[in-house]
């Protein structure tokens, strides 16, 4: 492919994204595929000859468009959203086209300088505390790690080598394996998959703490847990909080817990994946009340934030925890500046070596929407979650399982768990909608997340009319 074709193809692409996000609706939610169904569909060895431009484009909808799962269909309503808005797309092509590695400051100084200025004006828009905020002095600063996963992770990493550090300073022959053994992390029993697996990755105990009535970490619980562990000689060193957890949206007491945290001179890390875009409206901002106690906090403007995935934002309070714990700096990394003190080397605050030109995403999008124009988008998504939670409480066979905080709605049949995986079963074969279940309190709850960006009310009335439709037909199915 020259340039001349390059301009062209590029112009049909955009054609062509636009007339599937346009017309997206059209299209059933989940494919109808099984496991499988790709292999037979295109040859078991690579080309040996080039192929032309048109028969590929000709087997996405053959080929690939079968078998996707359209999350920005108005009619997906599971997991949580992933955030999706056409400045981000054309900022994408452009970090594509530039192709820029950015481990270093030398590597391509924009790509790191943007990241450090953008980080700053989404920790602005929050309110984060000033120590998080990198200015061109400051000790803290933000970094754009793939998922928060990765944030979890990074955020444990950085604390064990603190915490071993700390303990080998007061008994310097105290081998690091001894004390690995014994360090212990917590997080809620609420908390993402993805913490209990940062602790199995980092290779350390880490304690589910039993939350509140409302799915909440308190502090009087973690107090015990750590008075009952240090007793038994273990060592704690980092708690995971959570604000706005997978099952329900619950959010943890993090004023009451930091204090806590720092105190015991534990790591308070928060992972604010999906809750944390809320916080640029002043309404949802109190929950993040506590923050200034925090060691690390992160979020993903790629869930909430009209930012494609990926694109998930960390803060530390000194970034010197955090480079300490992952410096390397072998001859064909270094550089000249490297040693000056104003440069920020990225690699040393994440777990791979290369990293693409992310903050160009934030970037376009914060210029296009403007801080009002991401606030309208959160609103507009609780207000219909809100919509749809009086749908649900209207109709007597139904409750609301959780608090409707932000855009996600926990409801259930009043009965049996069977009656409701039945009816959930129902919905997603029928693939009209898509939604997926959690547990809360033993009990099987259906979750119904405003996901899309283009979701209105009028899609959530026609999907309550689709459960209530379905809901009969369990019903004369079932016992309840
Ligand atoms: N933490 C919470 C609270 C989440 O809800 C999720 C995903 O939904 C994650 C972490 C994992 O996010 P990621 O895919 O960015 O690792």
């Amino acid at each position: 492919m020259d340039v001349a074709e390059f301009r062209r193809r590029g112009k049909e692409m955009v054609d062509y994204v636009a007339d599937y996000l346009e017309n997206i609706e059209q299209r059933q939610v989940c494919p109808d595929v099984e496991p499988g169904y790709l292999r037979s569909m295109i040859p078991t060895e690579a080309p040996l000859e080039p192929e032309t431009y048109e028969d590929i484009i000709k087997d996405v909808e053959r080929v690939i468009m079968p078998g996707i799962t359209h999350w920005h269909n108005p009619y997906f309503y599971a997991y949580f959203p992933a955030a999706s808005s056409f400045p981000a797309m054309l900022a994408d092509m452009l970090c594509g086209a530039i192709g820029c590695i950015g481990f270093s400051w030398a590597s391509s100084p924009a790509c790191t300088e943007l990241e450090t200025v953008m980080l700053d004006w989404l920790g602005k828009m929050l309110h984060l505390p000033e120590d998080f905020i990198a200015g061109s002095h400051g000790q803290g600063g933000g970094v754009i790690q793939g998922t928060a996963s990765e944030a979890t992770l990074v955020a444990l990493l950085a604390a064990r080598c603190k915490a071993i550090r700390l303990v080998q300073a007061s008994d310097p022959k105290r081998p690091e394996a001894d004390i690995t053994s014994k360090l212990v992390a917590y997080t809620s029993d609420q908390a993402h998959s993805s913490v209990e697996r940062a602790g199995l990755i980092g290779g350390v105990m880490m304690k589910k703490i039993p939350t509140d009535d409302s799915y909440s970490v308190r502090a009087e619980t973690l107090k015990k847990m750590l008075q009952e562990d240090k007793a038994a000689g273990l060592i704690p060193f980092y708690f995971c909080a959570t604000l706005g957890t997978t099952p329900s949206c619950a959010f943890d007491h993090i004023s009451e817990l930091g204090p806590l945290c720092n105190t015991e001179k534990i790591w308070m890390h928060i992972d604010a994946a999906y809750a944390g875009s809320a916080f640029i409206c002043p309404e949802f901002r109190h929950f993040l009340n506590g923050v200034e106690f925090a060691d690390s906090f992160n979020f993903n403007p790629h869930k909430w934030l009209l930012v494609n995935f990926d694109c998930s934002a960390m803060w530390v309070k000194k970034r010197t925890d955090i480079i300490g714990a992952f410096k390397m700096d072998p001859l064909y990394l270094t550089h000249d500046n490297q040693e000056s003190g104003l440069v920020t080397d990225y690699r040393h605050w994440q777990i791979p070596l290369g990293r693409r030109f992310r903050s160009l995403k934030l970037w376009f999008v914060f210029r296009m929407y403007g801080l009002t124009g991401l606030q309208a988008h959160i609103r507009k998504q609780v207000r219909l979650a809100k919509e749809f939670e009086s749908l649900v409480r209207a109709d007597k066979r139904f409750e609301v399982c959780a608090e409707v905080i932000m855009g996600l709605v926990c409801f259930r049949l009043k009965g049996s768990n069977e009656l409701n995986e039945a009816l959930l079963k129902k919905i997603n074969r029928s693939r009209r909608i898509h939604l997926v279940p959690c547990q809360l309190s033993g009990r099987f709850v259906l979750r119904f997340a405003i996901c899309a960006r283009t979701t209105e009310l009028r899609h959530i009335q026609k999907a309550w009319q689709h459960i209530m439709q379905l809901t009969h037909s369990v019903m004369e199915e079932l016992p309840h």
